[in-house]
């Protein structure tokens, strides 16, 4: 197998005094070439300090990193030659965008005729190429970080590291960004840590997923991977809508739990990480996996459930149904619209699901 291109190996940081403890806990985590892989997890869950800790303005408290093969606990920031780029754009704003962008190359000693090729090159790439004149303060803020970005890649560095970079952006800018990103990450193979809290930005931009809680690696997959087999309860809370349904097992057959939920119902679900009988557990079901139909509760078919429709939400592209059942339990459904006949709200609804959507996590 190749060497990866960057290796956490027994990575942990403290700030202050061990005691006082770790914001990375422990970190084994390769990066191979040419891979976009993102850190998702919520804030202080130790992103940042790992991506830092990477560009070398923060050290490990133990563990090394290895870059190419190397160690480079020695090398300051500037002699790693990684490219980086903040939610804040951090460019220069007294100079023009063409001497933002060429700033790294003169750094390096990079001659004139050869720096202006390169800046030329790196503005096309985010098709900013007209701009060059300008100063940072005449860009909307998209043009900006386009901007933080091509400068991030102008001396063509090993891999570029961004650390929520959109954060600053409104919502259908940041969409945009995203596929504009991938598509250059895909165009040029450059290979990028990508550091984000927004789990949908993660499956949208990534080859793979770090999910961090709390200085720890929880799941490391693809994003289809992280979304359709989440590995723990925190994954299967933190990436995507879940119901959550908390309960206590019965007992297993093979891979199959049965769970008697806190609300009543028994229902059957496939088991991830479990212990045995009589142990607490919830089970995640996604709301599109959760059929719904206007049912008495006496014409129930077998493994469905009974179940009161509250509230049933036009979103545009789909429809949000809010569900009681049991005692005091509630169940979101997702369905699209036109999908067949709906309770009134208030009214008897049936709900079911195939038990392999359905999966029980320790808790
Ligand atoms: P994230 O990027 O996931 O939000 P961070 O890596 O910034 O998380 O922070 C992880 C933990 O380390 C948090 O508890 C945070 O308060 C702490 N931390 C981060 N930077 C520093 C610092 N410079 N000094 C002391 N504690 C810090
Ligand atoms: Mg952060």
């Amino acid at each position: 197998m190749a060497e990866a291109l960057v290796r956490f190996e027994g990575v942990r940081k403290a700030y202050g005094p061990a005691a006082s403890g770790y914001a990375v806990k422990q970190l084994d985590l390769s990066v191979e070439k040419g891979e976009l892989l993102t850190l998702l997890g919520p804030s202080g869950s130790g992103k940042t300090t790992t991506l830092m800790m990477l560009a070398g303005f923060e050290q490990p408290s133990e563990g090394r990193i290895m870059l190419e093969g190397r160690d480079i606990a020695r090398l300051p920031p500037h002699k790693r030659g990684i490219g980086v780029v903040f939610q804040s754009y951090a460019l220069f704003p007294h100079m023009s965008v063409a001497e933002n962008v060429a700033f790294p190359l003169e750094v390096r000693g990079i001659a004139r005729a050869e720096r202006a090729a390169r800046v030329a090159r790196a503005l096309s790439m985010v098709r900013l190429e007209n701009y060059g004149g300008r100063r940072p303060s005449q860009l909307s803020g998209g043009q900006q970080q386009r901007i933080a970005l091509a400068r991030a890649m102008v001396f063509e560095p090993p891999i570029v590291l961004l650390d929520e970079p959109l954060g600053a952006l409104d919502k259908a800018l940041r969409e945009e960004m995203q596929y504009e990103i991938r598509a250059l990450h895909q165009r040029l193979g450059l290979t990028m840590m990508y550091v984000t809290h927004d789990q949908a930005e993660a499956l949208t931009l990534s080859d793979r997923i770090a999910v961090f809680e709390g200085g720890l690696v929880r799941q490391l997959a693809a994003p289809r991977r992280i979304y359709e087999t989440p590995a723990n309860a925190f994954v299967a809370g933190f990436v995507g809508e879940n119901n959550r349904l908390p309960g206590r097992i019965i007992g297993s057959e093979g891979n199959i739990t049965r769970v008697a939920l806190d609300c009543g119902p028994v229902v059957e679900a496939r088991i991830v990480d479990t212990g045995g009988a009589g142990d607490r557990c919830m089970v995640a079901i996604r709301p599109e996996r959760i059929a719904v139909a206007p049912v008495e509760a006496d014409d129930i078919g077998e493994g469905a459930l009974p179940a009161t429709l509250q509230e049933a939400i036009f979103q545009g592209d789909h429809i949000r149904l809010r569900l009681s059942i049991g005692q005091g339990g509630e169940i979101l459904a997702k369905r699209s619209v036109g999908g067949g006949a709906l309770p009134e709200p208030g009214g008897a609804a049936a709900v079911a699901w195939d038990a392999k959507h359905a999966l029980a996590f320790a808790i």
